[in-house]
């Protein structure tokens, strides 16, 4: 039906016009505006009602393009909702400002980040909606604004106050750990990364790293030693279908220190996991968790 294609087509042009819009605004024009929004990662529902949250929305919009900050839609607002997203910084550091579409190692480090914290994304340094969702569910979390956009203040959260615990500044300290369900004390140290293990764990996690290395294979951890609390913290997200499989409190093997997450990018195909496939048994370490690549348990 052609002729009413072409009507269709004029009036979407005619609503794709861009009045200045603000705070109170109503109708197809917020609609298109809080559509345009959506479609670069900022969280807005689409109601034809310009209230708070698509100014918060605007304003993270026009923060993350250059654009004065002042929660007005207007002619450069628009052309900027209209252009393409801007191709992804090729540096700006560990951590520039990542959004949807966004690409490349940053990426990765957002994602281990997030998988730290409990979200179940896939490390893949492609910012795709799955990694948008668990951004927002991060910032919501944390009291951020929610907007799907990493600035600053997102990664700081990501970085600070980390589920791990701070950590002992040596190793062989001694903490509360869980083995299935009875507290206990037990002693930890470093594997990198700011995480630790249960010491013979992580004697034998350090010295699989060494050999990891000179095959060319960066073994990092991004989960070890749980306290009761993170363990709690990542149940929870599990429950609410927000993160990873997490075993019930003081009944998972990171809190007895001896399993560890591993940044596994690519899974099962990848040259990471064939590695400790081949060699992590001669460690003591075996993948116990079906369909978690990354979790290995020293045995
Ligand atoms: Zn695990």
């Amino acid at each position: 039906m052609p002729a009413i294609s072409a009507v269709r087509s004029t009036q979407t042009r005619s609503l794709s016009s861009t009045p200045t819009l603000r705070q109170g605004s109503r109708g197809a024009a917020v609609s298109q505006l809080q559509q345009k929004l959506k479609a670069k990662g900022f969280n807005v529902t689409v109601d034809g009602d310009f209230g708070p949250k698509t100014t918060a929305a605007v304003r993270a919009f026009q923060q993350s393009r250059g654009l004065g900050v002042d929660g007005v839609v207007g002619p450069n607002t628009w052309a900027k909702l209209n252009a393409a997203n801007p191709a992804p910084p090729s540096s700006g550091g560990a951590t520039p400002t990542l959004r949807l579409g966004a690409r490349g190692a940053a990426v990765n480090n957002l994602q281990n980040r997030l998988r730290a914290h409990g979200y179940n994304v896939s490390v893949d340094g492609d910012f795709g909606p799955r990694t948008a969702d668990a951004v927002r569910s991060f910032q919501r979390a944390k009291g951020l604004g929610v907007d799907g956009v990493v600035g600053p203040a997102t990664w700081a959260k990501l970085n600070g106050g980390a589920v791990n615990n701070p950590p002992p500044a040596t190793g062989g300290a001694r903490v509360n750990g869980y083995v299935n369900g009875q507290a206990r004390s037990i002693t930890v140290s470093s594997v990198g990364n700011g995480k630790f293990m249960r010491t013979d764990a992580a004697n034998a996690f350090n010295r699989m790293k060494a050999d990891a290395a000179r095959a060319g294979i960066n073994l990092s951890v991004v989960s070890g030693f749980r306290t009761m609390a993170e363990q709690q913290y990542l149940y929870n997200l599990y429950l609410q279908g927000r993160g990873n499989l997490a075993a019930r409190p003081g009944y998972s093997n990171h809190q007895g220190g001896t399993s560890a997450d591993l940044s596994v990018p690519g899974g099962y195909g990848s040259s990471t996991y064939r590695w400790l496939q081949n060699n992590a048994g001669r460690y003591g370490f075996v993948n116990d968790v079906r369909g978690e690549p990354w979790h290995w348990t020293f045995k």
